[in-house]
């Protein structure tokens, strides 16, 4: 919404219907990604019955609040159904998981949980995290909150976590190895086994963060297309995040988080009797819960169902081939590394004598912004999270590629104009 140049606080309340014209005339600039112009934030699965119910389901659970689940065993019992049937798809333990915020939230809770067990069953004083230096910053947060050592690992040139370098440097102090299914920038699937077997080695948690995946593998793994494990079969993996709200097409506000073990989900509980006000007790690090995107995670995986999660993500398929060909297709950009489809990094060819970009990606970026499409800028090339909504626009945006690339003027900068990583 557009700012108020008053900044009072109004002396008079508004109507509503003003309101509603006020709000809806402030979005001028907003992204529009309705009509596939922008890569990330939003994960549209381009399904208008799907956008009906997330409607009807923010409207009926608007106002009730999840701090006290059994005040609502309506939405007690459809959290309940969503771990088993989200357990049952990642091959996790239906008692060991619980719906948080978000992907941040899960991390947040993970990183906790590791640190507690690091120093109650292993008595490490200054319990340490290592991941790969492509894990999302979630961890980065988590372990500043919460003052637990981060280590990241530079990655092996496919962009997966490097087992050797990790190797060296998971030791006894070592509460927790992250893998990624895959990782946010690059989109490829860090050799999970190999990590797990390193923690394992350790006494330390494994954790998958599948928070961009989870929704969208097992899918694919149906469809036939080749992937590495990385779920709860690979022995050693003691707890996987999963994002309702991202590739699981729920409205935002629902992401997944599973301990293998309950005795570890117990560690994120919360219990209180210390003041006058009674008990308080919570399962993830929020009081007061917003009640709706429980009840649309249900909501969406019961209207979805396995058939309709595969028809997203054979059009999710689809899309990602279209745009990776047609990128291999223009000269002096590629795709880095071999990512699962979906996600994907725009980068500049090198020279291979002098080692140099042939080409300023930043400046591709920019002449890509002027014709609106939004690019996320990485340190290393553009950034995109396809969605069927992508498949109406894929020549256009393609066309638009080729020019900006065959143009490549200068840059204004590769600071990330669009600061959201989700
Ligand atoms: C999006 C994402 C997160 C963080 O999730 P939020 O829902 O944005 O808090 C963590 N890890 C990966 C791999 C992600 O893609």
């Amino acid at each position: 919404m557009a700012p108020d140049h008053d900044p009072r606080f109004p002396a008079e309340g508004r109507p509503v219907d003003d309101l509603i014209t006020a709000l809806r005339g402030g979005r001028g600039d907003d992204a529009d990604w309705r009509r596939g112009r922008t890569f990330s934030l939003v994960y549209n699965a381009a399904d208008t019955e799907l956008e009906r119910l997330h409607e009807a389901v923010a409207a009926e659970y608007l106002q009730e609040n999840y701090l006290n689940p059994f005040a609502f065993p309506s939405l007690l019992h459809m959290e309940r159904e969503v771990v088993a049937m989200a357990a049952d798809l990642l091959y996790g333990n239906p008692r060991g998981g619980k719906l948080t915020s978000g992907g941040t939230e899960s991390l947040f809770l993970t990183v906790q949980v590791a640190r507690d067990h690091a120093r109650e069953v292993r008595g490490i004083a200054e319990p340490r995290v290592v991941l790969p230096a492509t894990a999302h910053p979630a961890f980065a947060k988590a372990c500043h909150y919460l003052d637990v050592d981060e280590i990241r690992v530079p990655v092996g040139g496919d962009g997966r976590a490097d087992v050797a370098a990790t190797a060296a440097l998971v030791d006894a102090r070592t509460a927790l190895v992250v893998g990624s299914a895959p990782c946010y920038p690059f989109g490829v699937v860090d050799p999970i086994p190999e990590l797990a077997a390193l923690a394992a080695e350790h006494d330390a948690l494994c954790h998958v963060d599948a928070c961009l995946g989870g929704w969208l593998l097992p899918f694919l793994e149906r469809l036939g297309e080749a992937l590495p494990p990385w779920d709860f079969r690979v022995e050693g993996v003691t707890s996987l995040s999963a994002d309702v709200h991202k590739y699981g097409w729920c409205f935002k506000g629902a992401s997944l988080l599973f301990h293998r073990d309950e005795d570890e989900l117990r560690r994120q509980y919360f219990l209180f009797d210390g003041w006058p006000g009674g008990l308080y007790g919570s399962a993830t690090t929020a009081g007061t819960r917003p009640a709706a995107p429980i009840a649309a995670a249900w909501a969406t995986v019961m209207h979805l169902g396995l058939d309709g999660y595969l028809r997203i993500a054979e059009q999710v398929r689809a899309v990602a081939h279209r745009f990776r060909d047609g990128i291999e297709g223009i000269e002096g950009i590629h795709v880095t590394g071999d990512p699962v489809p979906g996600v994907l990094e725009i980068a500049a060819d090198t020279d291979p004598e002098t080692g140099d970009a042939v080409l300023d990606i930043g400046a591709v970026g920019d002449v890509m912004d002027d014709r609106g499409w939004h690019l996320d800028r990485q340190q290393g090339g553009l950034h995109a999270i396809l969605s069927p909504s992508h498949m109406a626009v894929a020549a256009e945006f393609l066309a638009d590629l080729a020019t900006a690339v065959g143009g490549h003027g200068e840059s204004r900068g590769v600071e990330a104009r669009y600061g959201g990583v989700g």
